[in-house]
């Protein structure tokens, strides 16, 4: 892996990623949200549910990569807007998608962290783009790359100049069926035999199933991971998007207070 000149970890200490009062890389980082914003009083009360279960962070895309092109796209620039409210309204900083290189100077005036999901991993275009930005960035890892491949695409943003990647598993295509994706655990360890990057874990689209995603965030601590995000909706069976997968404010704050015991548990053991 001659190439991972920035990513490498090779003698380098661990990086720390702050994102408003955040920092990736120490402690655990709780990002919890709706799949998409649909609207205000939806993604404003959801954060206030989020905030109150003891999340660090907020979720909720604006542009969203759909499978279907009839499928709802999300709100665009209105989504950025009330994502900037819901940060008012908690005082938590948030995480947001960028799917085109046309939309992220929007992106980046508006979010605190800028995700690119799976389908753009290697979309090296928007890679740069982001690059020359300082703002933080969290890298998912495509459905079907390897290690080497997702750590190169973080290899491509550091090159241009942006040093503030954080990486997420968010399983990867298997034979498997029954869950949406195959959350690859592994991969935690892994990335920190290779790289000085935090790294997290979405076990929400690594496994598409409620009853899934709280076993997965308690087995991600065990991993090493460095944070989760996590999929919340007031309503899932209302949802525009992801419904099958998302979490009650309930049962997110039920998955937080046992992952919390757990990392406190697990920081006194390494
Ligand atoms: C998402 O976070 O809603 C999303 C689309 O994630 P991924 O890119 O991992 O599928
Ligand atoms: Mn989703």
């Amino acid at each position: 892996m001659t190439n991972l000149k920035l990513v490498a970890l090779e003698n380098r200490k661990r990086t720390i990623i702050p994102v408003g009062n955040v920092r990736f890389g120490t402690g655990f980082v709780i990002i919890g949200g709706p799949c998409s914003v649909e609207s205000e009083e939806q993604m404003i009360k959801t954060a206030i549910a989020v905030k109150s279960a003891g999340a660090d962070m907020l979720r909720g895309g604006a542009f969203k990569p759909r499978t279907s092109p009839y499928a709802f796209q999300g709100l665009g620039l209105q989504g950025l807007k009330i994502l900037a409210k819901a940060r008012e309204a908690t005082g938590l900083p948030f995480v947001t998608e960028v799917l085109d290189t046309r939309d992220v100077s929007w992106v980046a005036e508006f979010a605190d962290m800028i995700q690119i999901g799976a389908r753009n991993m290697q979309n090296y275009s928007l890679l740069k783009e982001i690059g020359k930005l300082r703002k933080p960035v969290l890298l998912k890892r495509g459905m079907y790359s390897t290690l080497e491949e997702w750590l190169n695409c973080a290899e491509y943003i550091m090159s241009e100049g942006n040093p503030n990647v954080v990486l997420c598993e968010r399983g990867i295509r298997s034979f498997e069926t029954y869950t949406r994706n195959t959350l690859d655990l592994s991969a935690v360890p892994a990335v920190k035999e290779m790289s000085h990057l935090p790294v997290i874990t979405d076990p929400t689209h690594g496994t598409g199933k409620v009853g899934l995603i709280e076993p997965m965030s308690l087995a991600s601590v065990a991993a090493g991971s460095d944070g989760l995000i996590i999929e919340v909706h007031r309503n899932p069976a209302e949802a525009l998007s992801d419904k099958d997968q998302a979490l009650t404010p309930s049962q997110f704050s039920g998955l937080v207070r046992k992952v919390r015991a757990l990392a406190k548990f697990m920081k006194g053991i390494r």
